[in-house]
């Protein structure tokens, strides 16, 4: 059973004042709290288990170095992934696309080739393209979005040609909430083109579990501290046939097999990756996160959501003075939304006082902004562990912010 007061004592944080006002936290979109299962996994960890992995006989770096594995497995199990060997440790999101476009780009994009992303897409999945197209001569391209905050699919087989070497775009939009069909257009994809996919899952992952086999991405990338785990650590998942093609990203300890003054044999497999000691108490801390929110199940998780979206959505409308932006038929617990006549940071500042937590600003989805010609927007995105009364508090926050303002 989904009992919300039950959620909310496993979050320790969500218990504290700021202000003098009880916390209100709406910014979950940036990063997400942490339930007590992960904090005690680190306790635990620098209690009882601190050693480096991989490379040690004694006892607590066998102990840990399996620790770190079944942490793998954990994650490979969730986004149901063939093998462990897919699963790729990284320090987030970005670096996951940063990995990608490196390697990738190293062994298949050359001048005149094309990659595709789109217009809703964070920072982290177009700079880390736009300086692969610049330094190879290739040719970046994007699907353009529609008022409603959807890609307009319809461009997509236009947009695709037998240049287009990789596509990558979110899976959510993280200023929109638009939830792209992302099985549908890796459809559309294969049907009209031999591009590899790459998807941003970043915000995904805190509401759905992916299937990649059935989704049948090459690579998905998402970042620990937005599932409820810690930051410094994030996941790529890549096929295993490209992890085989691919030279190294970052070299040096533990990516190796040999090593001669002469020479360097890599090793095989997601370790070829993961270069210098990880973040090890992420890794095993990201799977703590992910057994926690399995126990809660994403089924419950989702309906809960929708009605705080729904909720939400109905009280700001009533409200007058507000635009909202996004509203695709398909969209999770995000909303963005301007005051007529605010700046987004005059509002947040002044929702901030009544312990209100939500973030304004661009988001990083600067292209987004331009497209619907505003310098950023306020964005309140909720979690599983938030409540109808906290959408009250936040509703009455606003309007008092609004009378302030206007
Ligand atoms: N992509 C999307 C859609 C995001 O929302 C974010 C984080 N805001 C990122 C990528 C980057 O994630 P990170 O900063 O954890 O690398």
């Amino acid at each position: 059973m989904f009992d919300i007061q039950k959620i909310r004592n496993d979050f320790p944080i969500l218990s504290r004042t700021v202000n003098g006002k009880p916390l209100v936290y709406f910014d979950n979109g940036a990063t997400a709290q942490k339930p007590k299962a992960v904090i005690d996994t680190l306790t635990h960890y620098y209690t009882y288990q601190n050693s480096n992995i991989h490379r040690g006989v004694h006892t607590l770096s066998r102990e840990i170095t399996t620790a770190y594995e079944e942490a793998r497995k954990t994650i490979q199990l969730h986004i149901n992934a063939k093998q462990p060997g897919e699963i790729i440790f990284t320090r987030g999101t970005t670096e996951s696309i940063n990995l990608v476009a490196h390697c990738f780009g190293k062994l298949n994009v050359s001048e005149g080739d094309e990659i595709l992303i789109t217009q809703m897409e964070h920072h982290s999945n177009i700079v880390p393209w736009q300086q692969l197209c610049e330094e190879r001569k290739a040719v970046l391209k994007y699907v353009p979005i529609n008022e409603e905050g959807e890609l307009k699919l319809d461009q997509i087989p236009l947009l695709l040609s037998n240049k287009t070497k990789l596509v990558a775009f979110t899976h959510i939009s993280n200023t929109l909430g638009t939830i792209n069909p992302v099985k549908e257009i890796i459809q559309t994809i294969r049907s009209h083109s031999c591009a590899a996919v790459l998807i941003d899952g970043a915000q995904a992952v805190p509401h759905l579990k992916p299937d990649v086999q059935e989704l049948d991405c090459d690579f998905y990338a998402f970042s620990g501290h937005k599932l409820f785990g810690p930051t410094g650590v994030g996941i790529l998942y890549a096929k295993s046939e490209w992890l085989s093609k691919f030279g190294p990203y970052q070299t040096g300890g533990g990516t190796i097999k040999t090593v001669s003054m002469e020479k360097t044999e890599f090793a095989e497999g997601p370790l070829k990756f993961e270069a210098g000691t990880p973040h090890i108490e992420g890794g095993i801390g990201l799977a703590a996160a992910i057994n926690y929110v399995n126990a809660i199940g994403f089924v419950d998780i989702q309906k809960h959501e929708e009605n705080l979206m729904h909720y939400a959505t109905k009280r700001l409308t009533e409200i007058g003075h507000i635009r909202i932006y996004g509203s695709s038929k398909h969209k999770t617990s995000v909303i963005a939304f301007n005051v007529i006549g605010a700046h987004p940071f005059d509002v947040g500042t002044l929702l901030d006082k009544y312990g209100i937590a939500i973030r304004s600003g661009h988001h990083c989805t600067q292209p987004l902004c331009q497209f619907y010609n505003i310098p950023g927007t306020i964005r309140a995105s909720f979690a599983f562990y938030n409540t109808i009364e906290e959408i009250d508090l936040f509703i009455e926050a606003l309007k008092k912010s609004i009378r302030f303002l206007l």
